[in-house]
């Protein structure tokens, strides 16, 4: 039996860089293209608008959609490959489509299609990876993986390694972002300190960063997009239509090709001198654990909200007062203590126990 952490180390050593299997000037460099292949009219409106962006090197679109629930659209299937043919004919555009299955494989590798990449659901599924990468033994095309809807480190290297077991040199991985019960800002909360684990194991690997499905809203697609450069990742895939509302997959969280040429050209690229980099990708890093820390202290508040809320009843089915205001007094010195014995100022603990204080005391009445 092979270790695993020498497959990492060979994967490490001859993965091959991004730029040989898609040429690019300059950073960021991005893969755009609506969520699902629609029509050819609204795929080639699509891919000449994106063309004129100097950062759009390749088109994707989803031509065999694995939604969440059934009698949704399911994309258009094999027609869409002859579309994606029609788009780089016309505009010279790399083209990548989404692969689940050894049929997936087979039809785009009779068609042309140039890059593959597997979905976030088939990666949490060693059974449809292992699947595919038997399809590709001695094929020699790039293939980008996404990482596994949930936050798994292992799958998504999993993944990555059966892939490169099967003879794939040209690998990627792509950050989309994973899922979550609870509901925030973002439509796959960006757990920032996964892909940095990913790049800190792998790092030749190249990564793309997927805003649109992290996001899954228009407005969050630029400020996740500059993260994830600030944090030194080169590649970005979004999700780009000519008409974003009469998206069938995903409208809400795609950009006409005019909006993303915009945004690409906006986003600062971080490509200064290799020891500022340095400096600066620990600033990033160091970011990324600080909001790691915010988004839980939401969750542990709302979490309190509920428990209080919960309590709350119990009060009024009891006929108590929702102040009591012994318990109130035995918590904050019990929290000050702590705050002492954890370094932390308790002016400032105070003064935050005292805004929750309230606010749980609004929730019970
Ligand atoms: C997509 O790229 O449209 C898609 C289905 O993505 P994911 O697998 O990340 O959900
Ligand atoms: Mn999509």
């Amino acid at each position: 039996m092979k270790k695993a952490s020498d497959t990492l180390k060979k994967l490490n050593r001859s993965v091959v860089p991004a730029a040989k299997w898609l040429p690019h000037e300059s950073v960021p460099w991005v893969i755009a293209g609506p969520c699902s292949a629609e029509s050819l009219k609204q795929m080639l409106a699509t891919a000449k608008g994106l063309v004129k962006s100097p950062h759009v090197k390749a088109f994707r679109a989803g031509t065999w959609k694995p939604r969440t629930r059934p009698n949704t659209f399911e994309g258009v299937g094999a027609v869409g490959l002859d579309w994606l043919q029609a788009v780089k004919d016309e505009t010279g555009l790399l083209t990548t489509t989404e692969v689940a299955n050894t049929e997936h494989v087979e039809l785009c590798l009779k068609s042309g299609v140039d890059i593959l990449w597997i979905g976030a659901r088939t990666t949490v599924s060693p059974f449809s990876v292992q699947e595919i990468a038997n399809a590709l033994r001695g094929v020699d095309i790039p293939v980008l993986v996404k990482n596994p809807i949930n936050a798994d480190l292992g799958l998504w290297l999993g993944a990555i390694e059966r892939l490169f077991d099967a003879g794939i040199r040209k690998l990627a991985a792509i950050h989309r972002g994973f899922s979550t019960y609870v509901e925030t800002e973002f439509r796959n909360q960006p757990n920032w300190q996964i892909p940095i684990e990913l790049k800190r194991r792998l790092p030749s690997l190249p990564l793309i960063c997927d805003p649109s499905h992290i996001a899954g809203n228009r407005p969050l697609i630029e400020p996740v997009s500059q993260m994830a450069l600030d944090l030194g990742i080169r590649g970005l895939i979004i999700e780009s239509h000519i008409h974003p509302e009469e998206a069938l997959s995903d409208a809400k969280q795609q950009v006409t090709p005019k909006e993303l040429c915009r945004l690409a050209a906006r986003l600062k690229a971080r490509d200064t001198a290799l020891t500022d980099r340095e400096l600066k990708g620990h600033i990033a890093r160091l970011r990324a654990e600080i909001s790691q820390v915010d988004s839980k202290i939401i969750e542990d508040l709302a979490e309190r909200m509920k428990w209080v809320e919960e309590i709350g009843r119990l009060k009024q089915e009891h006929n108590i007062p929702v102040l009591q205001i012994t318990r109130w007094e035995n918590l904050l010195g019990d929290h000050l203590d702590k705050a002492v014995k954890a370094g932390l100022d308790p002016e400032f603990v105070k003064t935050v126990f005292e805004i929750i204080h309230a606010q749980a005391i609004k929730r019970q009445l």
